[in-house]
């Protein structure tokens, strides 16, 4: 692109005396031929010369001055200028010879060249269309204007004109002069009309164009009517479209735009694409309403509508290839990548989804290169787009025909693995991972990047291409941490570790209306006969895509949520149902729930557990009530109440975890429980001699003597902590010893009818 501002003309004030003159000799003439002056042929022959000679100079001067861009778009014009002013000389020396109007084969000759040589001009001024079928275009426009005139012009102008005028060949083609200057003026507008960078001197050759027209069309219905002389005032119209031209030189080009689209650049407005097209529909009328009586079509209007037919028919197949030329190139744009060439994401996840449909093993590869970011920023973004381009045709060479790769953005790369695949997504890997080790004389060049790979593999709980992708994007973070440069597989560690908080609890709010949530019973046993008592009831969320969820992981969630009341009321009902189920054959085994310590300050907790009770028709005495210790110190004399009031009912109140939450003997004393749970971290002391830990369970065992309280031994794992907590004398005892929680139907065996008695 060129900035060059045009330098000054060399010469500023001969460049205004000329300027002047040249005015001047218009005016002249004007005056001379509207006042039908003696001679008025001669001055209007002798005018129109100088003035295009006038207006050539200017034009090579501007040739010369202008980037060199222009040159040709001037160079052309000053050469249609020396042609007008040549012809008008053979033109007059002709006419002076004693022909009237001298249309000889010569002048037509040279006005034609001049024609040709000024549409030339047009398409090839800066501001028109840049590439051969853009101009072959603009000139097919100009001509269908063009041609579309001759009905049009036979309807104005030439139907009363007797057929022997037009028998002369040349004659006619002099008719055909606004035909000519409608097609520049179709072009002009094409290349320069408003919405594209505006060029001053086109405009004002327009003005010309446009004036010459005119000139033209009542030259040629003068004609017709045998009504023109030399000399008519209409003459002057010619050195006026030259003045213009001349000066459209003194207009600076335009300092930027260099004809260059972009998708800024305007669209040109829908009248300028259908502008070649009014005519033709003029053109149509015309043809209909220039039928002579006889019903023959004028021959003049005939061949120009067939040339017309021809040159619309060329025009629309060029358009047609071009269309088919766009449609590649968006096609293009849209499924490929741009700088690398390989697919783009959008066609990644399309042969993705195709491949899942298929069925069949798929594996996604994704690839991000380490320290891409940092060459972008240390070498620019073009050593960045060099590198990219330099990775993606290493990593397209090593996958070959195993997979398809794909460039998903930035740094992004990813490979799918799909059908009956040859290679496995790890061999695959390492090869991708080989192939962006420096080659020998790269290690020094500091630009080396490498890559981080996630491989996810279609297993049953991928539903979606964007499982896949995520799993993907999980292990290749892990490779990331693991220190660059390698690959994992997304496991289902890897995924629970990373799928996100926010994430858990959106999904957990759906869990329970979506019965993700499952019950599982643990036995408390009677430590004597290791005989049924009880069952805890514990609650498992089965994730759908995390697999099964133990409480510590979501209860803290539900907690701060409150989720957790929807959640306890869930596992009232069901554990209310299970136990009154296995009380059939077992019928004096109870059940444990936990409750929450954020239900426990619910007034309608005693309306839940009653609730659930009675739907399941379980007896109060069968249920009890697991609440930790430090829940229950939180607690507030409302909340002791409600207590009371549901230990009235019958239910049965345990203090869960106990040991844990340091609570004073004057609080234990005033809460209306029924049992104590000794905490499992006291319990797993046991075994490893702690006789702290002895001295605590011990202890804990003879104070809740003392209130009268039934105790359970927690988490009772091995036998030697079998053996202590029965020697202590503790009753009851519960954990994985006994059995692990499990679902009530594998529960059911264990439970075996016992007597009521403790
Ligand atoms: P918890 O009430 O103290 O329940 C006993 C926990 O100890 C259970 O863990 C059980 O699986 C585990 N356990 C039992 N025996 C052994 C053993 O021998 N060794 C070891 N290592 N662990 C044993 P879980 O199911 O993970 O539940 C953890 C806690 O989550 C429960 O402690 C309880 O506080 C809470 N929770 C469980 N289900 C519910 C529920 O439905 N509602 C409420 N609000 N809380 C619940
Ligand atoms: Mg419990
Ligand atoms: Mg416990």
């Amino acid at each position: 692109m060129s900035l060059a501002v045009a330098a000054p003309a060399r010469h500023p004030l001969a460049g205004r005396i000329g300027l002047v003159a040249a005015v001047v000799v218009v005016l002249g003439e004007m005056v001379w031929l509207v006042a039908g002056l003696p001679g008025a042929a001669l001055v209007s022959d002798l005018g129109a010369m100088a003035v295009s000679s006038w207006a050539a100079v200017l034009c090579v001067g501007a040739a010369r001055r202008h980037p060199h861009t222009l040159r040709r778009f001037w160079s052309l014009l000053a050469a249609t200028m020396v042609l007008a002013a040549l012809g008008r000389a053979v033109w007059t020396s002709e006419r002076l010879g004693g022909i009237d109007l001298p249309h000889t084969p010569l002048v037509g000759g040279l006005f034609t060249a001049g024609i040709v040589t000024g549409t030339a001009a047009l398409l090839c001024s800066r501001a028109g269309p840049r590439s051969l079928i853009g101009q072959a275009r603009t000139l097919l426009d100009g001509v269908i204007v063009g041609l579309a005139l001759i009905p049009i012009g036979w309807l104005l102008v030439f139907r009363d004109v007797a057929d022997a005028d037009l028998a002369d060949p040349l004659r006619t083609f002099g008719l055909l002069y606004p035909m000519f200057d409608l097609m520049q003026l179709t072009i002009l507008v094409a290349v320069a009309g408003p919405g594209r960078p505006m060029w001053r001197s086109l405009t004002v050759i327009g003005a010309g164009l446009a004036i010459r027209a005119g000139a033209d069309t009542v030259y040629v219905s003068l004609v017709a009517h045998g009504s023109y002389a030399p000399g008519h005032p209409v003459d002057v119209c010619w050195p006026l479209s030259y003045l213009l031209v001349g000066l459209a030189t003194r207009y600076p080009p335009p300092a930027c735009g260099d004809g260059e689209e972009d998708a800024e650049s305007p669209l040109p407005p829908w009248w300028r694409v259908a502008l070649p097209y009014l005519p033709v529909g003029g053109a149509i009328v015309a043809v209909m309403l220039s039928r002579r009586p006889t019903g023959q079509t004028p021959h003049l209007v005939f061949v120009g509508m067939m040339a017309l037919l021809g040159v619309l028919a060329l025009r629309q197949g060029l358009a047609a290839n071009e269309n088919l030329r766009l449609v590649g190139r968006l096609r293009r744009l849209a499924y490929s990548d741009q700088l690398t060439g390989l697919p783009n994401r959008l066609t990644f996840i399309r042969r993705l989804r195709r491949a899942l449909r298929a069925g069949g093993p798929v594996a996604v590869v994704l690839l991000d290169l380490d320290g891409f970011k940092q060459v972008n920023d240390r070498f620019g973004h073009a050593a960045g787009d060099r590198l990219l381009t330099a990775t993606a045709e290493r990593m397209r060479d090593a996958v070959g025909p195993d997979g398809m790769i794909a460039r998903l953005g930035g740094d992004e790369f990813a490979v799918l693995v799909a059908g009956d695949r040859p290679v496995s997504p790890e061999r695959l890997a390492v090869r991708l991972l080989a192939a962006l080790e420096p080659l020998p004389g790269e290690e020094d060049l500091g630009v080396h990047p490498s890559a981080s790979i996630g491989i996810a593999e279609y297993g049953p709980q991928h539903a979606s291409h964007t499982d896949l992708l995520r799993d993907a994007d999980i292990a290749m973070y892990a490779a990331k941490a693991a220190g660059k440069s390698a690959y994992r597989t997304c496991t289902a560690e890897l995924r629970e570790s990373a799928v996100g908080r926010a994430e858990l609890i959106a999904d957990l709010r759906r869990a329970v209306d979506e019965g993700q949530l499952l019950m599982e019973f643990q036995p408390i046993v009677d430590l004597a006969t290791g005989t049924v008592r009880s069952a805890e009831a514990l609650v498992r969320w089965r994730h759908p895509r995390l697999g099964v969820l133990t409480p510590a992981r979501f209860l803290p969630l539900a907690e701060e949520t409150g989720l957790i009341l929807a959640i306890d009321r869930w596992v009232i009902h069901e554990a209310c149902r299970a136990a009154a189920t296995w009380r059939e054959h077992a019928p004096e085994v109870t059940v444990a729930v936990n409750i929450a310590a954020a239900h426990l300050c619910r007034p309608d907790l005693i309306a839940t557990v009653t609730g659930a009770m009675g739907a399941a028709g379980l007896p109060p005495r069968a249920l009890t009530l697991e609440l930790t210790e430090s829940a229950l110190i939180e607690g507030s004399e409302a909340v002791l109440e409600r207590l009371a009031q549901l230990r009235d009912l019958g239910i049965r109140i345990a203090i869960d975890d106990f040991g844990t939450g340091y609570s004073s003997l004057s609080y234990l004393h005033r809460i209306p429980a029924t049992e104590l749970k000794i905490d499992r971290s006291f319990v797993s002391r046991l075994d490893a001699g702690d006789a702290r830990a002895y001295a605590t369970v011990e202890m804990v065992n003879r104070l809740a003597g003392a209130f009268d309280l039934a105790v359970v031994a927690e988490g009772v794992e091995t036998g030697a902590q079998h053996a202590a907590v029965t020697a202590i004398g503790c009753r009851q005892g519960q954990g994985w010893r006994y059995g692990r929680p499990t679902a009530l139907s594998d529960l059911l065996p264990t439970l075996a009818p016992v007597d009521a008695a403790r």
